[in-house]
């Protein structure tokens, strides 16, 4: 080691700024406010201790202004810090119901009533009529009750308390029946099985993986057995070979040896989407006309609304799940009620493939997203002139539904691939997830491709200039 430069190496450490200069220099007196004192001071502490690794890795090798290099750790640790929090995205993957980016986008009316309800005081439990407590949720209840033919329904945190809900209420200690095909883990962790186990059931499997007949079903019934279950096995499908009774079929022999049928749809279809392919999602109202007693579904999913679980189906049966000490724990609240009565409400008013966003983008047809596509495109080019890394292309492409629903559908569609002169796609992917707002692309044979089916149109301009800004 040569002893000029060891001792040189001390000295840059020695002017390292202290914490306390950090916190007092100009960064640290803007972030204070924004960061709070106990976690900007951690922050400083990060910052320099960086910054000492850096000098003794040789990285920094003079001791001039050692606190404007602390100050732009410090900006740095609260940027990033700052991005892991939940904000808004572009969403141009075109994966229409995607979990991790939040699932269903509200609905503009859905937004809407969610400020009214968040700016003060409101009705949650308040009846305007006769000045006295009024029923939570009663007004989104009721309008799933029309909008589905159930007698009654309520409502909770999302589908998964749904389901545990309802077997806890009606199957603990007794035995539930379901077809060996249906004993499925959809995403994030919901596996039909364990639910049933932690709500105090006991599972009887029927069936086989591909085949289950009615006949199955009634030999398994016994003295011990509280209910028929039948799941929607939502992102997963059996082709082939198979055949499951229908909801109609299963509820006669529920009736004839007096259990009930509950029926977990998963996705709350409400309207018939066949045309859009989604001819195997249930819709929500057959399943009630067809007999199913209860049915659960999600909100956030092909309903889209906010993330809640919904609970339709006999009156007594809903009320003794109301009643139910766990309701109260699994209940949602005042902007969930908000959101979903106002999504609900453009089912109501039938307009909700205009207006409900998950159902706008599944509709949106190929030649529609092509018109959008090359439009985009046009404004693209003549914003960056001639000259620019970004080379752009527009071809064929599939979307995807997402969140467990329709896993065979991938509508038609047209994407741009986009690629940057000297970035791998990784690379330029990264710069997108980096930008304001962050923009999540999908990665297709080493391009990045932009979906626009998931993209509102509300949000071009932003992702035109999030392009433009790349660097
Ligand atoms: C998605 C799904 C669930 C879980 O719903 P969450 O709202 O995510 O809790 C339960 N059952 C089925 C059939 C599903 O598709």
């Amino acid at each position: 080691m040569k002893p000029v430069e060891a001792i040189s190496r001390e000295d840059i450490l020695r002017s390292l700024p202290s914490i306390d200069e950090l916190l007092r220099s100009e960064t640290g007196t803007s972030l204070l406010p924004l960061a709070g004192p106990t976690h900007l001071t951690a922050l400083a502490r990060t910052a320099v201790n960086h910054l000492r690794n850096e000098i003794r890795d040789g990285d920094i090798i003079s001791s001039g202004d050692l606190l404007s290099a602390a100050e732009v750790r410090l900006s740095e640790l609260w940027n990033t810090g700052k991005s892991s929090s939940v904000q808004r995205v572009i969403n141009a993957t075109g994966v229409i119901i995607h979990t991790n980016l939040g699932r269903a986008p509200y609905s503009a009316a859905a937004r809407r009533a969610i400020a009214e309800v968040a700016s003060g005081y409101c009705t949650l439990e308040y009846d305007l009529e006769t000045g006295n407590r009024g029923r939570r949720g009663s007004h989104a209840e009721a309008m799933i009750t029309e909008l589905t033919g159930a007698e009654a329904a309520v409502i909770v945190n999302n589908c998964a308390a749904a389901a545990f809900l309802v077997l806890s209420v009606f199957a603990s200690g007794g035995e539930v029946i379901v077809s060996r095909g249906e004993l499925v883990e959809i995403g994030g962790d919901f596996r039909v099985p364990d639910v049933l186990v932690q709500s105090g059931a006991t599972l009887r499997e029927v069936g086989t993986t591909n085949r289950t007949k009615t006949a199955d079903y009634e030999k398994a019934i016994n003295e011990n057995s509280s209910m028929m279950l039948r799941v929607h096995p939502s992102n997963y499908r059996i082709v082939g070979f198979t055949s499951m009774p229908t909801v109609a079929d299963l509820s006669a022999i529920a009736k004839k040896h007096d259990v009930l049928l509950y029926e977990d749809i998963g996705s709350g279809v409400l309207i018939d989407l066949s045309k859009y392919g989604l001819a195997d999602e249930p819709v929500v109202a057959d399943s009630i006309r067809n007999g199913a007693d209860i049915v659960t579904f999600s909100g956030d999913k092909l309903l889209g609304g906010p993330q809640s679980g919904i609970i339709a189906g006999r009156r007594e049966v809903i009320e003794r799940i109301r009643r139910h000490p766990l309701y109260r724990a699994l209940r949602v609240d005042k902007l969930a009620y908000a959101a979903l009565e106002a999504t609900l409400s453009s089912y109501r008013r039938k307009m909700a493939l205009q207006e409900i966003p998950v159902l706008r983008m599944l509709s949106a047809t190929k030649d529609e997203i092509a018109t959008r596509t090359a439009e985009f495109l046009e404004r693209l080019r003549s914003r960056l002139g001639d000259i620019s890394n970004l080379k752009f292309e527009i071809s064929d492409g599939r979307s995807a539904v997402g969140g467990g629903a329709a896993p065979m559908v991938q509508p038609e569609t047209i994407v741009l691939t986009i690629e940057y002169v000297g970035l791998s796609a990784n690379e330029l992917a990264a710069k997108l997830r980096s930008s304001t707002p962050p923009v999540i692309a999908r990665i297709e044979d080493e391009k990045i491709v932009l979906d626009l089916r998931t993209v509102d149109v509300g949000e071009d301009e932003e992702l035109l200039s999030v392009l433009i800004n790349i660097e």
